[in-house]
């Protein structure tokens, strides 16, 4: 039946939505607060379809019968308040393409890892001759593929946003990887609220789908404890593997899934350290399901390029080795960045907090870490935090300063590591920029 659709916010998801939206014939409206990048522009002009920017124009948008939101919009935005008080459904861009297409879907949250344990499924499935699309987070949107593609297979990356404005659609295969606390400021400061937004990854699914999770996570198995899970569940974890489930024995990960027991060495797996050693099970049991047969699953999990500004070992410069984890936005990644490094470390962080507790990085900083660099507007935390566990903890102000710094701070055979633990807002538009920002600086020492 046709609606009148308003679209909050016309970005890769906004303009996906809007397009779908006008090709189930509905009446779509796409109203941005900010500035439309010129290329959305473009394709929404093309196509004819109603659009402002710079403004909300209320009496279009609470006349709509059904809004799908950006994540990017906090639910407290006023207008969000009014529009769910009137009683108007407010929904994420997934749960509306998710409407209208009958593909499978594999979709991968947790707090780190998301990115990397997608674009690893993916990689697996397309290799092994899948008809199979990548959305969420990264990549072109969901709801632009399900308009213009036909997959049968979608591999998506689900933010806790994304969840939450999640309510009918079902996973085929829903993949939590852990649960640490980030983004606690669009959840009243309330760890459970993060929590159950995560599971919402969950909802409707039945006993004949899946659910893949981390048996190593306090938060995961605490919150198992106090629900009734209808679907397969799947653990994957560093102990002894369940069947079904993944685990290690000997150096080596095994997979028990549907009568198929897979293997492979620990040192064949391309991404290195133990959080990669998760995604690869979390990755690996996701295709399983798929029946990909066991050798080609090998030879997916040990070619896998990796992803830029995750741990990514880019340069040496006089025996100083350079990594770019930029995507370390909160403490619990930059945990696994600075546990992975098994060289004396130059720690490049900082950046703008959300709410970050840094004791249980000390022990770590404490054995590992020579020299930090700061980088961010206010590193008085850091500081505080660090003062007893490093000799030397030197602030910078610009990429080109903390680069400089940490070059002259390391010494042959030693490592720096940009692992900011931090968002980049306040020096940088996004960790994208942070991080080329750093390889580019690096390069030109
Ligand atoms: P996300 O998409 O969830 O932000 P990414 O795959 O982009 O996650 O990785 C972000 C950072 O998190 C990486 O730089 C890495 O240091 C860390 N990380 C990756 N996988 C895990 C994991 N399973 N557990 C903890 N930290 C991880």
């Amino acid at each position: 039946m046709e609606k009148r659709i308003a679209i909050l916010g016309a970005g890769e998801s906004g303009v996906g939505a809007a397009i779908l939206a006008q090709m189930q014939g509905h009446a779509v409206f796409v109203s941005d607060l900010g500035k439309i990048k010129d290329k959305y522009k473009e394709v929404l002009s093309t196509k004819n379809i109603d659009f402002e920017e710079g403004k909300h124009t209320e009496a279009y948008i609470l006349n709509a019968e059904l809004v799908v939101k950006s994540p990017g919009i906090p639910d407290t935005a006023p207008l969000i308040v009014k529009l769910k008080e009137q009683g108007t459904p407010v929904i994420s861009e997934i749960e509306f393409a998710g409407r209208y297409t009958n593909a499978k879907t594999i979709c991968i949250t947790g707090s780190n890892g998301k990115t990397t344990t997608t674009l690893l499924t993916y990689h697996i499935l397309k290799s092994a001759g899948l008809n199979v699309g990548l959305a969420g987070n990264v990549g072109k949107s969901f709801a632009w593929q399900v308009a213009g593609e036909q997959h049968e297979v979608y591999v998506i990356e689900l933010s806790s946003f994304q969840l939450d404005g999640m309510y009918e659609f079902k996973a085929d295969v829903a993949v939590l990887l852990n649960i640490t606390p980030d983004h606690l400021d669009r959840y009243g400061y309330q760890m459970q609220n993060y929590v159950d937004s995560k599971f919402r990854v969950l909802q409707n699914q039945t006993n004949a789908d899946y659910f893949i999770y981390c048996a190593d996570d306090e938060v995961i198995k605490q919150e198992m404890n106090k629900r009734e899970i209808a679907s397969v569940k799947v653990p994957f974890g560093l102990g002894t593997p369940a069947n079904p489930g993944a685990g290690v024995q000997e150096n080596r990960i095994i997979i028990n899934l549907n009568q198929n027991q897979f293997s492979m060495s620990i040192l064949d797996l391309s991404l290195e350290g133990k959080h990669n050693s998760y995604n690869s099970m979390a990755a690996g049991i996701a295709s399983m399901v798929f029946q990909i047969r066991n050798e080609q699953l090998r030879e997916s999990l040990s070619d896998f390029k990796g992803v830029e500004h995750r741990l990514e070992r880019f340069l040496k410069v006089h025996g100083i080795e350079f990594i770019n984890d930029s995507k370390a936005t909160n403490v619990n990644s930059s945990w696994y960045a600075l546990e992975s490094v098994h060289k004396p470390i130059v720690w490049i962080v900082g950046g703008v907090d959300k709410g970050n507790d840094y004791s249980m990085l000390k022990g770590l900083v404490t054995n590992k870490v020579k020299a930090i660099v700061c980088l961010g507007k206010n590193n008085a935390k850091i500081k505080e935090a660090f003062a007893d566990c490093v000799a030397s903890i030197v602030e910078t102000s610009s990429m080109e300063e903390a680069v400089k710094a940490s070059y002259y701070l390391a010494r042959n055979g030693d490592t720096v590591l940009l692992s900011p633990a931090c968002a980049s807002f306040d020096l940088f538009e996004n960790y994208e920029d942070r991080g080329r920002q750093f390889k580019e600086q690096v390069r030109n020492l």
